[in-house]
C-alpha cells in the first residue's frame, strides 16, 4: 500500500492543499516521504456532510453486519504486513517487538467490541409494560433503548500509533456504537494514519456501508480539528494527548450552540503508594520493578509512575538507592517527537533546578532525541508548597515524596489531581493502613492496583482507563475495555408505541434475541459464545 499524502474523505482520497507538512524519523528529526496535505474547509464540509448523510443508516445496521465490519478492519490492517509496522517504527522510534504487540492489540480491541455488538447487551433493552388497570392511574407502555449519539471526532494519541489511534480504542467503540467516525491525524505519525485509514476506508466498501462511515483528515496546522470539533454535524469527540490540547477541544465543544461531550484523556502522574512493611520487606524487589515500569517505552505511557509516595527512613533510603542503581543502569530510549522530547528535558531541568528538589540519578545517555531517565526526592511539606511538583512529566521521570508519617502521606494523596491509576504496595501486616486510605483512593483515581504498576492496560470488560480531571474530562467512562462503548450512546424512551414501530430490540418477540430488563428483571436469551 503506498503513502501518498492525502486526507480520505469517505470513498475518495484528496491531497489537502491547505498546507503541506511531512512526518518525521524520530531517530534523526529527518523528514520522511511523502509530504501530506493539510485538509481545506471544503474537504472538511464534504466528510461533515458524507457522515451526517451516513448517520441514520448506520446506526441501524444489523449487529452482526456492524461486527463484521470491525473484524473486517482488523484483517486489513494485518493485511498491511510488514509495511505499517516499518513505517511506523520509523516514525515513532518505537520497536518492532512494541509495535507488533500493539497492532495485535488493536485488532483484538476490534474483536473485542464485535463480540459486545453480538451480545448486544449495550443496548440496554428495558421494558415496563402497561398496566392498564393500575390504581389510581393506569401505567403506560414505556420502552428504553440505547442509540447511537451521531458522528464522532477522533484525535489519536502520539504514544499508541495504532492502539490510540486511526483505528484505536475510540474509533473501535464509536463505530461499534453506530456512530461514523471522522480522525484528525495526528501530526505525529501521519504515514501510520494512513495506511490503517485506507485499511478502514477498504473495510467500509467491502461490507457495502455507506462512504461516510469514516473518514481522516490530516491538519497542517490545529484550525482543521478545531472547525471539526465546532461543526454542529459532530456529536461527540474522543481524544488522548495533552492537557492544553484536550481543554482547548473542550471548550470549543462548549462554546457551540449545542455543546456536545469531548471525552478526553489528558494527564496523570500515577501515584505509586510504598506501604511500610512492604517497603522493609521487600523494598529492593519494588525498586526493580518500578525502574522497569517507569522506563517502560521510554517513560510515554499515560500511566507510568510519575510519583512515589511513601514513609521517610531507612527502609525509604534503601529504596532509593536500589532505584537510583538500577535507573543508572537504564538505557536512554527514542522519544516518540523531537516536540515531546524537548518537552521532557524542560520537564526533567524544572525539577533538577527546584530548590526544595533532591536528584537522585540520571539514566544512561543516548542519540539526540533519546530520553534520559531521572529520579527526584522531596519532602511532603514542599511538594504540597508548590503546585507545580505536581505536574506531569511525560517521559521517564519519577518524584519521590518523602513523608513523616502515615498521616502526612494521606495527607498528599489527598492534595493530588485525579489519576488514572494509584497503585500500592502492600504486605499483610499494611492492611489496615491500606483499608484507611482507600476511600481517598477511590475519590482520586479510576483504577486502584495493588502490588503492580499502570503500566500495561488490559483490554476488558472490567477495565477503568478513566479517573477524575484532569486525567479525564468525565470521570464517568473508560476510554479503554468494553464499556467504552457507553460514552458514544444515549438513551431513548418510547411511550405506547405500537409493536411495529418500535426498534427490533423493543418489540414483543424480541428478534434480536437479546437480553432485556422486563420490569425490572433481566431475563437472559441464549447466546451463542464466540
Ligand atoms: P497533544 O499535543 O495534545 O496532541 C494530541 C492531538 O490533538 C494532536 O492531533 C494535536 O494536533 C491535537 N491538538 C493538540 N492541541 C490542539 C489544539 N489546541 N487545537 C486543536 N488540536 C489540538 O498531545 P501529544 O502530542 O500526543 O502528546 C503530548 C503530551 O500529551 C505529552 O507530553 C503528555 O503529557 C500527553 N499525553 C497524555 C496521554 C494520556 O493518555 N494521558 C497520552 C499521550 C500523551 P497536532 O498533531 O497537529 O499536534
Amino acid at each position: 500500500m503506498t503513502i501518498t499524502g492525502q486526507s480520505l474523505i469517505g470513498a475518495t482520497s484528496v491531497f489537502g492543499t491547505q498546507g503541506a507538512f511531512h512526518g518525521v524519523d524520530a531517530r534523526t528529526g529527518v523528514a520522511l516521504e511523502p509530504a501530506f496535505g493539510g485538509a481545506t474547509q471544503d474537504d472538511l464540509e464534504r466528510a461533515c456532510a458524507l457522515t451526517d448523510a451516513a448517520f441514520d443508516t448506520f446506526r441501524e445496521t444489523p449487529l452482526d453486519t456492524r461486527a463484521r465490519f470491525l473484524e473486517t478492519i482488523g484483517e486489513q490492517i494485518m493485511a498491511i504486513g510488514d509495511a505499517l509496522i516499518e513505517r511506523c517504527m520509523a516514525e515513532t522510534g518505537l520497536p518492532r517487538a512494541r509495535l507488533e504487540g500493539e497492532r495485535a492489540r488493536t485488532v483484538g480491541q476490534l474483536r473485542l467490541f464485535a463480540n459486545v455488538l453480538r451480545h448486544g447487551d449495550f443496548v440496554d433493552a428495558r421494558i415496563d409494560p402497561a398496566q392498564p388497570d393500575r390504581k389510581p392511574m393506569p401505567r403506560v407502555d414505556l420502552r428504553l433503548r440505547n442509540v447511537a449519539i451521531g458522528p464522532v471526532a477522533v484525535f489519536g494519541a502520539s504514544n499508541f500509533p495504532l492502539a490510540f489511534s486511526v483505528a484505536g480504542g475510540d474509533t473501535a467503540s464509536a463505530l461499534a456504537a453506530g456512530c461514523p467516525v471522522i480522525v484528525k491525524a495526528h501530526g505525529a505519525h501521519p504515514g501510520t494514519s494512513e495506511l490503517v485509514g485506507r485499511a478502514i476506508q477498504k473495510a467500509v466498501q467491502h461490507c457495502a456501508l455507506p462512504e461516510g462511515v469514516f473518514s481522516l483528515v490530516f491538519d497542517s496546522g490545529l484550525s482543521m480539528g478545531q472547525a471539526l470539533v465546532a461543526d454542529a454535524r459532530i456529536k461527540a469527540v474522543g481524544f488522548t494527548g495533552s492537557r492544553a490540547g484536550g481543554v482547548a477541544l473542550m471548550k470549543i465543544a462548549n462554546a457551540r450552540a449545542e455543546p456536545v461531550p469531548v471525552y478526553a484523556e489528558m494527564s496523570s502522574i500515577n501515584p505509586v503508594v510504598l506501604l511500610p512493611h512492604a517497603l522493609t520487606t521487600r523494598g529492593a524487589t519494588i525498586a526493580q520493578q518500578f525502574a522497569a515500569s517507569l522506563t517502560l517505552g521510554a517513560g510515554q505511557f499515560c500511566t507510568n509512575p510519575g510519583l512515589v509516595l511513601a514513609v521517610d527512613g531507612d527502609a525509604l533510603r534503601a529504596f532509593e538507592r536500589a532505584a537510583a542503581d538500577a535507573l543508572a543502569q537504564s538505557p536512554a530510549s527514542t522519544m516518540l517527537t523531537p516536540g515531546i522530547h524537548a518537552n521532557y528535558a524542560k520537564g526533567v531541568e524544572r525539577l533538577a533546578t527546584h530548590v526544595d528538589v533532591e536528584q537522585l540519578a540520571r539514566g544512561k545517555t543516548g542519540g539526540p532525541f533519546d530520553a534520559q531517565a531521572a529520579l527526584f526526592a522531596t519532602p511532603s511539606q514542599a511538594f504540597l508548597a508548590d503546585p507545580a511538583l505536581r505536574e506531569e512529566v511525560f517521559g521517564p521521570a519519577s518524584l519521590i515524596v518523602r513523608c513523616g508519617d502515615l498521616d502526612a502521606l494521606h495527607g498528599v494523596l489527598k492534595a493530588l489531581e485525579g489519576q488514572l491509576t494509584v497503585a500500592v504496595h502492600l504486605h499483610d501486616d499494611d492492611r489496615a493502613a491500606c483499608r484507611a486510605l482507600l476511600p481517598t483512593l477511590e475519590r482520586k483515581a479510576g483504577r486502584i492496583l495493588a502490588n503492580g504498576f499502570g503500566t500495561g492496560v488490559e483490554v476488558g470488560h472490567a477495565m477503568v482507563h478513566g479517573g477524575p480531571f484532569p486525567a479525564t474530562s468525565d470521570a464517568r467512562t473508560t476510554s479503554v475495555g468494553s464499556r467504552a462503548i457507553e460514552r458514544f450512546l444515549r438513551p431513548v424512551s418510547y411511550q405506547d408505541l405500537p409493536d411495529d414501530l418500535l426498534p427490533d430490540a423493543l418489540r414483543d418477540a424480541n428478534p434480536l434475541a437479546l437480553a432485556r430488563r422486563i420490569d425490572g428483571t433481566l431475563h437472559c436469551e441464549e447466546h451463542q459464545d464466540d
